[in-house]
């Protein structure tokens, strides 16, 4: 290669490689393509379908209607491509690597892929001619074009991959400013305006002007907006039937001009209830928007993939290791069935502190399903992690803990650990953290697994 041609744009060199391979070899490598293309996408899939780490990324449906088609056209376009619409092939080259990286799809995969076609094309080669010179020549040209278009991919994709962790903490950034502390202040300051009137009305005896909760601004308010805000908490139905009670009795009064001497009292004790129920489910709110879980206070789900990737980046570009470590409690189920949900809540809570107690300030502890917790151990090799997720599961086997009610439960944890080792897709480690667990399971439980 040309010191010339090293120095050129990767666009200008891609044209003058079209433009430098003779006709005929180029022709060679379309007749190969019109011939073995099919043959070519058939492999690729046959081949990645049997590709534990692929087969993740290809659904029999999608493949068969979009993507072998894509794949076809694809291979043929890099070879029909002329000089002056290089331009038109980089782009695309470039496109593909987005959705690549939008997909989170690993690049050695990628690279995996490439290399299934570029054998079968090199076959073909050699099918097509018998003239030694022209095989290698057209070897030559086949591998360079692929190289080209992996060199497009890749740059794409590594655009989009920074892009999208960005993004993600930029996301993070604007939604952790959203607007649930100022509809708090907000909503407690109209629900206390209604209660002034309604004191105001009492005080007066204006029993027919008695104001319902519904009609007020808050009322409406809670039931257009604030009901599907609070949605899923036990205090929004808490606070719907307060509302509904105490406005039956309102309407009675507002009907029959009466106030019932115990009323005042009555409707006292209900306001600071509502307050209180109120001011707590929004707490609760902040808790979620915040990125925690309101009952163990660790980390909620919702940043557990922008932690990963950040954690990713971190390790690629500082050549450091991290682990994940899934810990799911021992039949958890026969602990709610035996002494109830609430208690079931406070094991929750007890097993979240133990792990906290035995990790660093710099790991990350996520809720990630309903017994199950997610640790991200910074700067953690697999071994370290070991020792780390054994403390914890000793540490929790070995302490019984004191019930509100003076029971004593012990509770077991089972766990799966792995580590990163340059794979960019941060469902697929939690994926191989998730089987150790369930081989942690299948062997026993109350024991850590290694992926
Ligand atoms: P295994 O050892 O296989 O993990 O058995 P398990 O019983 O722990 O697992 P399973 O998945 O069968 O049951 C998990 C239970 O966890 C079912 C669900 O009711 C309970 N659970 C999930 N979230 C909560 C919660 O927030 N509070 C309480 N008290 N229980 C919960
Ligand atoms: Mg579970
Ligand atoms: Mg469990």
């Amino acid at each position: 290669m040309s010191p010339a041609f090293m120095n050129m744009s990767p666009l200008n060199q891609l044209k003058e490689t079209i433009n430098g391979t003779p006709g005929h070899i180029r022709q060679i490598l379309r007749s190969v393509v019109q011939e073995t293309g099919p043959h070519c996408v058939d492999l690729f899939y046959k081949t990645l379908f049997h590709h534990e780490r692929a087969a993740i990324f290809l659904e029999k449906e999608t493949v068969e209607v979009k993507m072998r088609p894509q794949l076809l056209a694809w291979i043929q376009s890099l070879f029909s491509t002329e000089a002056d619409q290089a331009e038109d092939l980089s782009e695309l080259q470039c496109r593909i690597g987005a959705v690549h990286a939008r997909l989170d799809i690993p690049t050695d995969i990628v690279v995996y892929g490439i290399y299934i076609i570029k054998q079968a094309l090199v076959v073909g080669i050699k099918e097509a001619t018998t003239n030694k010179d022209d095989v290698i020549d057209a070897i030559i040209y086949l591998n360079t074009m692929m190289d080209f278009a992996f060199k497009f991919m890749i740059k794409a994709y590594d655009i989009n991959f920074r892009k999208k962790v960005e993004s993600d903490e930029a996301f993070r950034l604007v939604s952790l400013g959203h607007n649930i502390s100022y509809e708090k202040e907000t909503q407690i300051s109209t629900f206390s305006s209604w209660s002034t009137q309604a004191f105001f009305c009492l005080c007066k005896g204006h029993a027919t002007d008695l104001p319902t909760i519904a009609e007020s601004e808050f009322g409406l308010w809670l039931t257009h907006k604030g009901m599907s805000l609070f949605k899923g908490t036990h205090e929004a139905t808490e606070i719907q039937h307060k509302v509904r009670d105490l406005d039956t009795k309102i309407e009675a009064i507002q009907k029959s001009g009466v106030i019932p001497p115990e009323f005042p009292t009555e409707l006292h004790a209900t306001i600071t209830n509502l307050t209180f129920l109120i001011g707590r489910v929004f707490r609760h709110l902040e808790e979620v928007e915040n990125g925690r879980d309101p009952l163990t206070k660790v980390f909620n789900r919702r940043f557990l993939e922008v932690v990963i990737q950040n954690e990713i980046t971190f390790a690629l570009t500082h050549e450091k290791p991290f682990s994940l470590v899934i810990l799911d409690i021992d039949h958890f189920k026969k602990i709610n069935d035996r002494f109830g949900h609430l208690v079931g809540d406070e094991v929750l809570c007890f097993v979240a502190e133990i792990i906290a107690a035995n990790v660093r300030a710099n790991d990350f502890i996520f809720r990630y399903g309903g017994e199950e917790f997610l640790v991200v151990l910074t700067e953690t090799t697999t071994t370290e992690a070991l020792a780390c997720a054994e403390r914890i599961r000793r540490a929790l086997a070995e302490q019984a803990l004191t019930l509100s009610s003076n029971d004593k439960v012990t509770v077991t944890l089972s766990g799966g650990v792995t580590s990163f080792a340059g794979e960019t897709n941060s469902r697929l480690l939690i994926h191989q953290a998730d089987e150790a667990l369930y081989k942690a399971k299948n062997s026993g439980r109350n024991r850590i697994v290694t992926a």
